[in-house]
């Protein structure tokens, strides 16, 4: 028997990675028409992505190792990610005009190795007929009969669905709380730290691959590993946002700091005391240098007064402690985030109160959420646009 096809009005609420995104598969269809409400040119918000070159995902084929990248997002993720994962999200954006590569940390670039590019071509396809893009803010959102009535500063508009896709900085977790919805808290996550220990504000600029951490805050552990970037004043790179995410939600200050023990060298304790026992003619500058950069030990040799001319055989037992130390357990302390240095919003809509198969709300019928208005999160590497492409799929495909 043949279907008969019923034409849906269907509003979209930002059209930023996962709203813009849902609706391109959505005019795939063409009886949808589709109406994308933001200030913003669509997709804007990838411009400064991955420094500009856009990570659009990451390559792992394991869903359940996959998910572990998400602090708050993981359980839900995963039926999400088994229908609409990484290799479909690659072979789509192929068929969008957007090939990619994989680069050996296994992060996924767009082969232009450029934002501009994708906005450029993700937007192409937002040229037919069933969108239409109007540059209004949306103010409010209001349950109609057999609807929603969309107010815009400029005027009002019904629709059979909405879906909110506001992100993690818009106003759509307002507009979900109006319409019933469950808010976790708002935290600033995958942010710089500030740290208290003034010697580290000479190493601006200096980084450190593969460090390994251990964060502890009041009984919390977080064991982490991640390359290391100090800055003026704090410490950043994909080690601290994950420190940074994983510790979203514990309030540290600088009278109950976050303690951070680095290990900044890939070296053993065993190959430090053979350099020190084989190169006893050669300064203490030197010798620690084979396992760190020269401007680390010397910022560590200043600020615990060591002499760095000094021969390694004079060394004093405290000074080798204070240099082993400062190799393998680095303690610094995190006293707050850096103000508006987050990359993303933890906390949002409860995802209790969504539907993981369509995205759409269990509380009000032809309502959805995409992106990172809801409480999903990960980590630095490709995830979070990731989240924002498969949840935007799943919702295109159940409306
Ligand atoms: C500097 C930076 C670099 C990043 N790099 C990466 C990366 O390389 N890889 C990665 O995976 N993630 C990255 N992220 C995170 C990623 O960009 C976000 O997670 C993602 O854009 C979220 O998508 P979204 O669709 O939920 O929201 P957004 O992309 O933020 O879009 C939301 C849109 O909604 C609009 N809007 C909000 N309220 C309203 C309203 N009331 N009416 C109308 N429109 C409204 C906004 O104007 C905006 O355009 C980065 C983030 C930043 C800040």
């Amino acid at each position: 028997m043949e279907q008969e096809s019923i034409s849906k009005n269907i509003a979209i609420v930002g059209a930023g990675a996962s709203g813009g995104f849902a609706a391109i598969l959505l005019a795939k269809n063409p009886y949808n028409n589709i109406v994308l409400f933001d200030i913003k040119q669509p997709f804007s918000t990838l411009l400064p992505t991955g420094g500009g070159r856009c990570n659009i995902s990451f390559d792992e084929k394991d869903v359940k190792e996959f998910v572990k990248n998400y602090p708050r997002g993981e359980k839900f993720l995963l039926s999400v990610f088994s229908r609409f994962g990484v290799d479909k999200t690659r072979s789509l954006f192929k068929d969008l005009g957007v090939s990619t590569y994989i680069q050996d940390d296994k992060r996924i670039f767009p082969t232009s190795n450029s934002s501009v590019d994708v906005i450029r071509q993700l937007t192409s396809h937002l040229r037919v007929s069933n969108v239409s893009i109007k540059k209004e803010l949306v103010k409010d959102i209001k349950k109609k009969q057999n609807g929603f009535e969309i107010i815009t500063e400029k005027k009002s508009y019904f629709f059979d669905y909405v879906v909110i896709a506001t992100g993690g900085r818009g106003n759509g977790f307002d507009f979900a709380e109006k319409l019933g919805h469950k808010i976790i808290e708002k935290k600033p996550s995958l942010s710089a730290l500030d740290i208290s220990e003034k010697f580290i504000y000479s190493l601006s600029g200096l980084t450190f691959k593969s460090v390994r951490a251990k964060a502890v805050f009041m009984k919390k552990k977080y064991n982490v590993e991640g390359d290391l970037l100090f800055t003026h004043k704090s410490i950043s790179g994909p080690l601290i946002f994950k420190i940074s995410a994983l510790s979203a939600y514990d309030d540290f200050t600088k009278e109950n700091p976050l303690e951070i023990a680095l290990c900044l060298t890939d070296s053993s304790i065993d190959c430090v005391e053979n350099a020190i026992k084989n190169n006893s003619k050669k300064s203490i500058k030197n010798v620690f240098s084979m396992f760190a950069p020269e401007s680390y030990i010397n910022a560590v040799l200043q600020e615990y007064n060591i002499d760095a001319n000094k021969q390694i055989a004079q060394i004093k037992k405290k000074e080798k402690e204070v240099l082993i130390d400062a190799l393998f357990n680095l303690k610094i302390h995190a006293t707050g985030r850096i103000k508006d240095s987050e990359i993303v919003t933890a906390g949002g809509v409860d995802l209790n109160e969504i539907n993981s198969k369509t995205m759409e709300s269990k509380l009000v019928n032809g309502l959805y959420f995409i992106g990172e208005v809801m409480n999903i999160d990960a980590f630095t590497g490709g995830f979070n646009l990731q989240s924002c492409w498969s949840t935007a799929f799943i919702c295109s495909i159940s409306i």
